[in-house]
């Protein structure tokens, strides 16, 4: 008999951590998951726009709440953790997605301590601080799906430099396959998204100049930067059941940036 599946209720009884969701791919993604079936914390330091991105998925009928503070606050992190397990009773799906990219990151000579201390604070120290408290969380729910974003930049790099910023999604990638081999038996899978440029508010600003874009732009072999649903897809891969025999990768989605050595005309 053939097989029919169903897209929806992928995340049916799952509960979702997502850090930075009040805005760009993380927003998508918190509306996504709701709509699958997840109950979901949106975090972010945008204690508002949180709130009212929750108000938004809750007005459609799906189940959602928020929780300000900042992912390189030890306290912070605690408690957006202990808010998801005290409203919705477990932790399954933790989505690291809160990132900041520094207008002034630049080469390593040009790249000022301040930026540098800044970035790997968020992107890097706001990963490992999710992590600590939130896996024991998802042990004492009975495991679930870790996904840590990285960046294509983890793996080549660019020469339109952005040293801290690079630097901390390698760094993210490393983390991931460690914490992946970790706890792979305790039922906690870890991987790594690593988007190419997507069209949310963070890449706007840096892209703002039509000189920098163009230059992005033309390494890209689709032509395009991507659409933040079509990297809150693949984390929906990631943080179902779908993905059940998968753990420590990188899931790499960058319009065939990574995979090309040279671009068509
Ligand atoms: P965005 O700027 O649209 O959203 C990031 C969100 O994170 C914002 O709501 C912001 O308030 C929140 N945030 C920032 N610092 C925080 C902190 N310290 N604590 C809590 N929340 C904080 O960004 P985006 O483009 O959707 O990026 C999401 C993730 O994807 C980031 O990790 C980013 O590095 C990564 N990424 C983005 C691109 C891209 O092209 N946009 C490419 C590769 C990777």
């Amino acid at each position: 008999m053939q097989k029919r599946f169903e897209n929806v209720g992928r995340l049916d009884g799952k509960v979702a951590l997502i850090t930075g969701a009040a805005s760009g791919m993380g927003l998508v993604a918190a509306q996504l998951f709701a709509q699958q079936g997840a109950k979901v914390m949106i975090a972010d330091s945008n204690e508002a726009a949180a709130a009212a991105g929750a108000a938004s998925i809750s007005a459609d009928g799906f189940v959602a709440a928020s929780v300000g503070g900042d992912v390189s606050n030890d306290a912070d992190v605690k408690r957006m953790v202990d808010e998801t397990v005290g409203k919705f009773g477990a932790l399954t799906v933790l989505y690291n997605n809160a990132g900041i990219m520094l207008g002034d990151d630049d080469s390593p000579v040009n790249t000022s301590e301040d930026v540098w201390d800044r970035t790997i604070d968020v992107n890097l120290k706001g990963v490992f601080l999710c992590n600590k408290h939130g896996i024991p969380a998802m042990l004492a729910s009975g495991g679930g799906s870790i996904i840590n974003v990285a960046s294509f930049v983890a793996h080549n790099g660019a020469a339109t430099p952005q040293i801290a910023y690079t630097t901390s999604k390698g760094g993210v990638l490393a983390m991931t396959r460690e914490i992946a081999a970790i706890y792979a038996r305790q039922g906690i899978r870890c991987n790594a998204l690593c988007p190419g440029p997507v069209g949310t508010p963070l890449l706007a600003e840096l892209w703002s100049d039509p000189a920098r874009k163009a230059r992005r732009i033309v390494h890209i072999p689709m032509g395009r930067w991507a659409e933040a649903e079509e990297l809150a897809r693949a984390a929906l891969f990631l943080a179902s059941d779908d993905s059940s025999y998968m753990t420590g990768q990188s899931l790499i989605v960058d319009g065939g940036i990574t995979g090309a050595y040279t671009t068509p005309e």
